[in-house]
Protein backbone atom coordinates (compact mmCIF):
# COMPACT_ATOMS: atom_id res chain seq x y z
CA UNK A 1 0.00 0.00 0.00
CA UNK A 2 3.05 2.60 1.03
CA UNK A 3 4.42 1.86 -2.67
CA UNK A 4 0.88 2.16 -4.54
CA UNK A 5 -0.22 5.41 -2.34
CA UNK A 6 3.06 6.84 -3.78
CA UNK A 7 2.18 6.11 -7.70
CA UNK A 8 -0.90 7.29 -6.97
CA UNK A 9 0.24 10.71 -5.63
CA UNK A 10 2.91 11.11 -8.49
CA UNK A 11 -0.09 10.26 -11.11
CA UNK A 12 -2.42 12.69 -9.58
CA UNK A 13 0.85 15.13 -9.27
CA UNK A 14 1.49 14.67 -13.19
CA UNK A 15 -2.61 15.37 -14.04
CA UNK A 16 -1.60 18.95 -12.65
CA UNK A 17 -3.13 18.63 -9.10
CA UNK A 18 -0.81 19.19 -6.30
CA UNK A 19 -0.24 17.19 -3.51
CA UNK A 20 1.45 17.60 -0.39
CA UNK A 21 3.27 14.57 -0.36
CA UNK A 22 4.17 13.42 4.01
CA UNK A 23 4.37 9.33 2.59
CA UNK A 24 7.94 8.86 2.26
CA UNK A 25 11.10 9.34 4.45
CA UNK A 26 13.14 11.48 1.92
CA UNK A 27 13.35 14.99 3.31
CA UNK A 28 12.84 18.11 1.19
CA UNK A 29 15.92 20.04 2.45
CA UNK A 30 18.58 19.72 -0.30
CA UNK A 31 21.95 18.18 0.26
CA UNK A 32 24.66 20.30 2.41
CA UNK A 33 26.50 22.80 -0.86
CA UNK A 34 29.67 21.57 1.29
CA UNK A 35 28.92 17.72 0.71
CA UNK A 36 27.89 18.77 -2.93
CA UNK A 37 31.08 20.30 -3.60
CA UNK A 38 33.42 17.60 -2.08
CA UNK A 39 32.17 15.13 -4.53
CA UNK A 40 32.60 17.62 -7.82
CA UNK A 41 36.19 18.39 -6.39
CA UNK A 42 36.88 14.87 -6.36
CA UNK A 43 35.33 14.15 -9.37
CA UNK A 44 37.20 16.68 -11.24
CA UNK A 45 40.30 15.34 -9.26
CA UNK A 46 39.74 11.92 -11.23
CA UNK A 47 38.41 9.80 -8.57
CA UNK A 48 36.33 8.01 -11.01
CA UNK A 49 37.54 4.87 -11.24
CA UNK A 50 36.83 1.43 -9.50
CA UNK A 51 38.21 0.91 -5.89
CA UNK A 52 38.14 -1.36 -3.05
CA UNK A 53 34.93 -3.04 -2.06
CA UNK A 54 36.12 -2.34 1.51
CA UNK A 55 35.55 1.16 1.07
CA UNK A 56 37.91 4.26 1.08
CA UNK A 57 40.18 3.85 4.07
CA UNK A 58 40.21 7.24 5.05
CA UNK A 59 36.27 7.20 4.99
CA UNK A 60 36.09 3.74 7.02
CA UNK A 61 38.95 5.17 9.41
CA UNK A 62 36.84 8.33 10.04
CA UNK A 63 33.83 6.34 11.23
CA UNK A 64 35.64 3.97 12.86
CA UNK A 65 36.76 7.24 15.15
CA UNK A 66 33.06 8.75 16.07
CA UNK A 67 31.81 4.92 16.71
CA UNK A 68 34.79 4.14 18.72
CA UNK A 69 35.65 0.73 17.00
CA UNK A 70 38.64 -0.51 14.38
CA UNK A 71 38.70 0.38 10.83
CA UNK A 72 38.88 -3.59 9.86
CA UNK A 73 35.40 -3.45 11.82
CA UNK A 74 33.66 -0.92 9.02
CA UNK A 75 32.37 -1.92 5.64
CA UNK A 76 31.02 1.02 2.93
CA UNK A 77 27.66 0.03 1.08
CA UNK A 78 25.24 1.58 -1.82
CA UNK A 79 22.67 2.90 0.82
CA UNK A 80 22.10 1.47 4.44
CA UNK A 81 19.59 -1.06 2.57
CA UNK A 82 21.52 -2.74 1.19
CA UNK A 83 24.06 -3.03 4.08
CA UNK A 84 20.69 -4.67 5.66
CA UNK A 85 19.85 -6.75 2.83
CA UNK A 86 23.62 -8.31 2.82
CA UNK A 87 23.91 -8.15 6.37
CA UNK A 88 20.42 -10.83 6.38
CA UNK A 89 21.15 -12.57 3.26
CA UNK A 90 24.65 -13.89 5.01
CA UNK A 91 23.01 -13.90 8.52
CA UNK A 92 19.65 -16.25 7.06
CA UNK A 93 20.75 -17.90 4.11
CA UNK A 94 19.47 -21.13 4.30
CA UNK A 95 16.29 -20.70 6.56
CA UNK A 96 16.35 -19.86 10.57
CA UNK A 97 14.12 -17.22 11.62
CA UNK A 98 14.64 -13.89 12.25
CA UNK A 99 12.49 -11.60 15.43
CA UNK A 100 11.25 -8.19 14.30
CA UNK A 101 9.23 -5.60 17.03
CA UNK A 102 6.26 -4.08 14.86
CA UNK A 103 5.26 -1.39 13.69
CA UNK A 104 8.32 -1.99 11.89
CA UNK A 105 10.11 -0.94 8.28
CA UNK A 106 9.02 -3.35 5.92
CA UNK A 107 11.73 -3.87 4.09
CA UNK A 108 12.85 -5.98 7.10
CA UNK A 109 10.17 -8.58 6.75
CA UNK A 110 10.59 -8.11 2.68
CA UNK A 111 14.01 -8.98 2.76
CA UNK A 112 13.65 -12.08 5.07
CA UNK A 113 10.85 -13.55 2.29
CA UNK A 114 13.28 -13.29 -0.27
CA UNK A 115 15.67 -15.27 1.31
CA UNK A 116 13.39 -18.11 2.52
CA UNK A 117 13.74 -17.28 6.09
CA UNK A 118 10.66 -17.12 8.42
CA UNK A 119 9.89 -13.73 10.47
CA UNK A 120 8.76 -13.78 13.84
CA UNK A 121 6.46 -10.32 14.76
CA UNK A 122 6.83 -9.20 18.15
CA UNK A 123 3.85 -6.65 18.55
CA UNK A 124 4.53 -3.43 20.78
CA UNK A 125 1.38 -1.09 21.28
CA UNK A 126 1.09 2.84 21.45
CA UNK A 127 -0.37 2.68 25.18
CA UNK A 128 2.75 0.64 26.63
CA UNK A 129 4.79 3.85 24.59
CA UNK A 130 6.08 1.26 22.21
CA UNK A 131 7.70 -1.08 24.56
CA UNK A 132 9.20 -4.45 23.78
CA UNK A 133 8.15 -6.94 26.05
CA UNK A 134 10.81 -8.83 27.36
CA UNK A 135 9.73 -11.94 28.53
CA UNK A 136 7.76 -12.00 25.05
CA UNK A 137 10.87 -11.76 23.32
CA UNK A 138 12.77 -14.16 25.18
CA UNK A 139 9.25 -16.81 24.51
CA UNK A 140 10.03 -16.46 20.63
CA UNK A 141 13.55 -17.46 20.82
CA UNK A 142 14.18 -20.99 19.88
CA UNK A 143 17.11 -22.95 18.18
CA UNK A 144 16.03 -21.33 14.85
CA UNK A 145 16.59 -17.79 15.66
CA UNK A 146 19.33 -16.43 13.48
CA UNK A 147 19.02 -12.62 14.68
CA UNK A 148 16.89 -9.75 16.34
CA UNK A 149 16.52 -6.29 14.32
CA UNK A 150 15.87 -3.65 15.89
CA UNK A 151 15.12 0.02 14.75
CA UNK A 152 16.26 2.40 17.21
CA UNK A 153 15.20 5.37 16.44
CA UNK A 154 12.12 3.52 14.99
CA UNK A 155 10.36 4.11 11.86
CA UNK A 156 7.02 5.07 11.90
CA UNK A 157 7.08 5.82 15.64
CA UNK A 158 10.41 7.80 16.06
CA UNK A 159 10.51 6.48 19.22
CA UNK A 160 13.88 6.37 20.68
CA UNK A 161 14.05 2.93 22.24
CA UNK A 162 14.54 3.47 26.98
CA UNK A 163 17.68 2.21 28.07
CA UNK A 164 16.46 -0.31 30.36
CA UNK A 165 14.73 -1.86 27.92
CA UNK A 166 17.07 -2.40 25.52
CA UNK A 167 19.51 -3.27 28.26
CA UNK A 168 17.45 -6.21 28.55
CA UNK A 169 17.11 -6.93 25.03
CA UNK A 170 21.11 -6.99 24.70
CA UNK A 171 21.06 -9.12 27.92
CA UNK A 172 18.90 -11.96 26.48
CA UNK A 173 20.09 -11.65 22.66
CA UNK A 174 23.87 -12.16 24.31
CA UNK A 175 22.48 -15.04 26.75
CA UNK A 176 20.79 -17.03 23.67
CA UNK A 177 23.77 -16.46 21.43
CA UNK A 178 20.90 -14.56 18.93
CA UNK A 179 22.99 -12.08 16.97
CA UNK A 180 21.76 -8.31 17.01
CA UNK A 181 21.41 -6.30 13.71
CA UNK A 182 20.85 -2.47 14.89
CA UNK A 183 19.16 -0.13 12.15
CA UNK A 184 20.27 3.17 13.83
CA UNK A 185 19.51 5.26 10.35
CA UNK A 186 17.79 8.24 12.40
CA UNK A 187 20.15 8.13 15.53
CA UNK A 188 22.59 10.71 14.74
CA UNK A 189 19.76 13.44 14.31
CA UNK A 190 17.35 12.07 17.19
CA UNK A 191 16.25 14.67 19.78
CA UNK A 192 17.18 12.38 23.18
CA UNK A 193 20.47 10.65 22.99
CA UNK A 194 19.90 7.07 21.32
CA UNK A 195 22.47 4.26 22.95
CA UNK A 196 23.82 2.37 20.05
CA UNK A 197 23.99 -0.79 20.13
CA UNK A 198 27.79 -0.41 20.44
CA UNK A 199 27.73 1.25 23.17
CA UNK A 200 27.25 -2.93 24.57
CA UNK A 201 30.33 -4.56 23.14
CA UNK A 202 34.02 -3.31 21.64
CA UNK A 203 33.74 -6.52 20.21
CA UNK A 204 31.14 -6.00 17.29
CA UNK A 205 29.52 -9.46 18.58
CA UNK A 206 25.93 -7.20 17.55
CA UNK A 207 25.75 -5.06 13.74
CA UNK A 208 24.90 -1.49 13.55
CA UNK A 209 23.64 -0.55 10.45
CA UNK A 210 23.89 3.20 9.17
CA UNK A 211 23.87 6.08 6.78
CA UNK A 212 24.19 9.09 5.37
CA UNK A 213 20.39 9.49 3.86
CA UNK A 214 18.95 11.18 6.72
CA UNK A 215 21.71 12.26 8.88
CA UNK A 216 22.83 14.40 5.76
CA UNK A 217 19.49 14.40 3.27
CA UNK A 218 21.63 12.44 0.79
CA UNK A 219 18.80 9.54 0.00
CA UNK A 220 19.72 9.50 -3.35
CA UNK A 221 23.66 9.59 -3.22
CA UNK A 222 23.52 5.25 -2.08
CA UNK A 223 26.01 5.27 1.26
CA UNK A 224 25.96 3.81 4.53
CA UNK A 225 27.94 1.22 6.27
CA UNK A 226 27.62 -1.56 8.33
CA UNK A 227 29.88 -2.07 11.75
CA UNK A 228 30.58 -5.81 12.51
CA UNK A 229 32.91 -8.38 13.49
CA UNK A 230 36.28 -8.76 11.02
CA UNK A 231 34.31 -12.05 9.32
CA UNK A 232 30.88 -10.67 8.47
CA UNK A 233 32.66 -7.13 7.39
CA UNK A 234 35.17 -9.72 4.66
CA UNK A 235 31.72 -11.15 4.09
CA UNK A 236 30.36 -8.15 3.03
CA UNK A 237 32.99 -7.32 1.36
CA UNK A 238 32.61 -10.19 -0.86
CA UNK A 239 28.95 -9.68 -1.91
CA UNK A 240 30.20 -5.84 -3.18
CA UNK A 241 32.54 -7.35 -5.36
CA UNK A 242 30.49 -9.63 -6.84
CA UNK A 243 27.86 -7.13 -7.34
CA UNK A 244 28.31 -3.07 -7.24
CA UNK A 245 32.18 -3.63 -6.56
CA UNK A 246 32.17 -0.26 -4.44
CA UNK A 247 30.01 3.24 -3.91
CA UNK A 248 31.44 5.28 -6.57
CA UNK A 249 34.64 7.09 -4.61
CA UNK A 250 33.42 10.43 -5.18
CA UNK A 251 30.17 9.81 -3.42
CA UNK A 252 32.29 8.02 -0.70
CA UNK A 253 34.95 11.58 -0.57
CA UNK A 254 31.45 13.87 -0.09
CA UNK A 255 30.11 11.46 2.63
CA UNK A 256 33.67 12.15 4.45
CA UNK A 257 33.10 15.66 4.45
CA UNK A 258 29.45 15.26 6.07
CA UNK A 259 31.53 13.44 8.82
CA UNK A 260 33.78 16.14 8.91
CA UNK A 261 31.10 18.82 9.62
CA UNK A 262 28.74 16.62 11.31
CA UNK A 263 28.36 18.84 14.37
CA UNK A 264 27.34 21.48 12.33
CA UNK A 265 24.85 19.96 9.85
CA UNK A 266 23.17 17.75 12.14
CA UNK A 267 22.36 20.06 14.53
CA UNK A 268 20.88 22.71 12.07
CA UNK A 269 18.58 19.23 10.40
CA UNK A 270 17.40 18.47 14.28
CA UNK A 271 16.59 22.21 14.85
CA UNK A 272 14.02 22.05 12.16
CA UNK A 273 12.51 18.63 12.49
CA UNK A 274 12.41 19.48 16.19
CA UNK A 275 10.05 22.99 15.24
CA UNK A 276 8.07 20.65 12.24
CA UNK A 277 7.51 17.93 15.24
CA UNK A 278 6.62 20.15 17.66
CA UNK A 279 3.68 22.06 15.31
CA UNK A 280 2.67 18.87 14.03
CA UNK A 281 2.04 17.53 17.75
CA UNK A 282 0.62 20.73 18.58
CA UNK A 283 -2.51 20.29 15.65
CA UNK A 284 -3.03 16.48 15.91
CA UNK A 285 -3.49 16.46 19.97
CA UNK A 286 -6.14 19.21 19.15
CA UNK A 287 -7.34 16.73 16.20
CA UNK A 288 -8.03 14.57 18.81
CA UNK A 289 -4.98 12.16 18.11
CA UNK A 290 -2.94 9.85 20.17
CA UNK A 291 0.59 9.30 19.25
CA UNK A 292 3.73 9.13 20.92
CA UNK A 293 5.97 12.54 20.87
CA UNK A 294 8.44 12.06 18.21
CA UNK A 295 12.22 11.30 19.76
CA UNK A 296 13.45 11.86 16.30
CA UNK A 297 12.82 13.19 12.80
CA UNK A 298 10.52 12.77 10.47
CA UNK A 299 8.01 10.74 11.14
CA UNK A 300 4.14 11.05 13.66
CA UNK A 301 2.50 7.47 13.73
CA UNK A 302 -0.88 9.16 15.39
CA UNK A 303 -3.78 6.49 16.29
CA UNK A 304 -7.30 6.77 16.04
CA UNK A 305 -9.88 4.34 17.54
CA UNK A 306 -12.02 2.75 14.94
CA UNK A 307 -9.81 4.13 11.84
CA UNK A 308 -9.48 2.18 8.43
CA UNK A 309 -6.28 3.91 7.85
CA UNK A 310 -6.32 2.53 3.89
CA UNK A 311 -9.47 4.27 3.24
CA UNK A 312 -8.62 7.13 5.07
CA UNK A 313 -5.14 7.70 3.37
CA UNK A 314 -6.64 7.37 0.11
CA UNK A 315 -9.47 9.47 0.87
CA UNK A 316 -7.11 12.02 2.33
CA UNK A 317 -5.34 11.88 -1.04
CA UNK A 318 -7.89 12.52 -3.09
CA UNK A 319 -8.17 15.96 -0.70
CA UNK A 320 -4.53 15.98 -1.86
CA UNK A 321 -2.29 14.89 1.03
CA UNK A 322 -0.39 11.55 0.95
CA UNK A 323 0.55 9.98 4.18
CA UNK A 324 1.37 6.23 4.61
CA UNK A 325 -1.63 3.94 6.12
CA UNK A 326 0.12 2.06 9.12
CA UNK A 327 -0.90 -1.12 7.84
CA UNK A 328 2.16 -0.55 5.82
CA UNK A 329 4.19 -1.11 8.97
CA UNK A 330 2.25 -4.36 10.52
CA UNK A 331 -1.38 -4.77 11.59
CA UNK A 332 -1.62 -1.11 13.05
CA UNK A 333 -4.91 -0.50 10.92
CA UNK A 334 -6.08 2.13 13.37
CA UNK A 335 -2.58 4.79 12.88
CA UNK A 336 -1.22 6.27 10.02
CA UNK A 337 2.14 7.79 9.52
CA UNK A 338 2.73 11.55 8.33
CA UNK A 339 6.37 12.34 7.34
CA UNK A 340 7.28 15.80 8.22
CA UNK A 341 9.59 15.63 5.04
CA UNK A 342 8.08 19.13 3.80
CA UNK A 343 8.46 22.48 4.02
CA UNK A 344 6.55 24.27 7.53
CA UNK A 345 3.74 26.16 5.47
CA UNK A 346 2.91 22.36 3.26
CA UNK A 347 2.90 20.65 6.66
CA UNK A 348 0.81 23.39 8.50
CA UNK A 349 -1.95 23.18 5.07
CA UNK A 350 -1.29 19.40 5.58
CA UNK A 351 -2.43 19.18 9.28
CA UNK A 352 -5.40 21.27 8.72
CA UNK A 353 -6.64 19.13 6.04
CA UNK A 354 -5.79 15.44 7.64
CA UNK A 355 -7.89 17.14 10.64
CA UNK A 356 -10.68 18.39 8.60
CA UNK A 357 -10.75 14.74 7.53
CA UNK A 358 -10.98 12.88 10.28
CA UNK A 359 -13.66 15.33 11.37
N1 LIG B 1 16.38 1.91 7.67
C1 LIG B 1 15.24 2.56 7.94
C2 LIG B 1 14.57 2.33 9.23
C3 LIG B 1 14.70 3.44 7.01
O1 LIG B 1 13.56 4.08 7.30
C4 LIG B 1 15.35 3.64 5.78
C5 LIG B 1 14.83 4.58 4.72
N2 LIG B 1 13.49 4.73 4.65
C6 LIG B 1 16.54 2.94 5.55
C7 LIG B 1 17.04 2.10 6.51
C8 LIG B 1 17.27 3.03 4.24
O2 LIG B 1 18.10 4.10 4.16
P1 LIG B 1 19.24 4.21 3.03
O3 LIG B 1 18.85 5.36 2.18
O4 LIG B 1 20.50 4.43 3.79
O5 LIG B 1 19.26 2.93 2.26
Amino acid sequence: MLYEINEKALKLESEGRKIIRLNLGDPDMATPPEIVEAAYAAMKAGKTKYSSSYGEKKLREKIAEIHGVKAENVVITPGSKWGVFATMFLMLKGGGNVIVPTPYWTAYELIAKTLGAQTKLLRTELEDDWKVDLDKLEGMIDKDTRMIILNNPNNPTSKVMDEETLDGIVEIATKRGVTILSDEVYGAIAFTKTKSILEYDGDCKHILSNGFSKTFTMTGWRIGYIIANKLLVDNITKLNQITVNNVPVFIQEAALKGLELREKISSAIKLEYEERAKMASKTLAKAGLSFSQPDAPFYVFPKRPGLDSEKFTLDLLDKGVAVAPGTSFGDYREHFRISLTAPREEIKVALDKISEALG
